[in-house]
């Protein structure tokens, strides 16, 4: 029989991801989605299905959801073997993973089909294209829209790494609320909004949290900076850097040791959690040499205002192609935009 040819084939887990799967399925495209593996790899790194928003609490800038109690509404649009590996509905809006299930769940309504896999390789270099699974999948597709986001970064510090998983994290979301947290003083690095809202979250589990920031004001947006800089249990350290991870076998991080940008004397804290909120990485490795990246790695959109790639046929959408705006709110938008640019090229091609 002869091997079915997918009109497209959408990598990634985000709102990029399901905003391309709901305009791709209602343009009967039949969108073969790929979200990732359910893998322990996968969790170290945040790249789990529903991407970078399941390690979120509450979305109070995506528009639709103010404020309010969703529990009726979301039992009535999930489905519910979904809705049992939800957290219970916290009544304040909507939370990261509620509307990523939402996302998805208006995406099968329209017929999209996923597989829980990730894609490990793709060979661009002729047509249709190849992408091959990490079970061992393999499929071939006229179009592709990779909406694979980005994921946190650390500092690459020996003694970080040393403390992974023992105190030293990149998602207070996931991690705040262990015991081992719970009434110690920790740290957060960083001073974007990231690092306010994992300060602000893991203020309601510590006793207090240094924020460690290496200028002398935030990046964060003036409400997320007055959120921090108005918490009685958030202390800015300015100028600081990370030089060191303290701790021991038995007890994991038990403190920092903080270098001073303005050549104050070096400074240690007692922590007993090190939470890193300095930035992200793009999730192209596997794109290497097979589509053009720029020099942080990010997909390069080739044409102003097309989320077209250097591979004729290959879309990009959200945070993997978008390093300066990175909300949810964008990265719907650009997937709708690669959806619909899929579906006027293959139309043109007669695909
Ligand atoms: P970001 O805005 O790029 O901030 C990164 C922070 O980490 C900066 O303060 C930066 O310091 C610091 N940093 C980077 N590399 C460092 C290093 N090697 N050592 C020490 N510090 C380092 O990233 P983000 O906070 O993740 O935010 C990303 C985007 O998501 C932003 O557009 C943000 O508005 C958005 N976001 C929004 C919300 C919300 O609205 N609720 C929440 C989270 C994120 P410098 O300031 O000195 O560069």
């Amino acid at each position: 029989m002869p091997e079915e040819i997918e009109k497209v084939v959408i990598v990634g887990s985000g709102p990029a991801c399901w905003a391309a799967a709901i305009y791709a399925a209602r343009a009967e495209l039949q969108p073969l989605v790929f979200e990732g593996a359910v893998s322990e790899e996968n969790r170290l790194a945040g790249t789990l299905p529903l991407g970078q928003l399941a390690l979120t609490t509450e979305v109070e800038n995506y528009p639709g959801f103010p404020a309010g109690d969703l529990s009726g509404y979301l039992a009535d649009a999930i489905a519910e073997d979904r809705r049992r590996l939800m957290a219970p509905h916290k009544k304040e809006g909507v939370s990261g993973p509620e509307l990523m299930e939402l996302m998805r769940q208006q995406a099968v309504n329209f017929g999209a089909r996923i597989t829980t896999d990730d894609i490990v390789e793709v060979d661009f270099s002729s047509r249709p294209f190849r992408l091959t699974a990490f079970e061992g999948q393999v499929c071939t597709a006229h179009a592709v829209i990779v909406a694979t986001g980005a994921r946190a970064n650390y500092l690459g510090l020996p003694s970080e790494d040393q403390y992974k998983n023992r105190g030293v994290s990149a998602c207070a979301v996931c991690d705040g609320a262990l015991p081992r947290f719970r009434n110690r003083p920790l740290a957060v690095v960083g001073g974007g909004d990231s690092a306010v809202e994992e300060a602000d979250y893991l203020s309601k589990f510590a006793s207090t949290v240094y924020m460690i920031h290496r200028r002398h004001e935030l990046r964060a947006s003036k409400i997320m900076q007055q959120r921090a800089l108005k918490n009685p249990k958030i202390e800015v350290l300015w100028n600081t850097t990370l030089a060191e991870v303290l701790g021991n076998d038995k007890d994991g991080v038990t403190g920092v040791r903080l270098q001073s940008t303005v050549g104050e004397p070096d400074l240690v804290k007692d922590v007993s959690g090190v939470f890193l909120a300095i930035g992200h990485t793009p999730n192209t490795a596997f794109l290497k040499g097979k589509l053009e990246l720029t020099e942080k790695k990010y997909i390069r959109w080739t044409t102003p205002a097309r989320t077209y790639t250097s591979v004729e046929g290959v879309f990009a959408a959200g945070d993997v192609a978008d390093a300066y705006y990175r909300q949810a709110i964008t990265a719907a938008g650009s997937g709708c935009m690669a959806a619909l640019d899929a579906e006027r090229w293959l139309a043109a091609k007669g695909l």
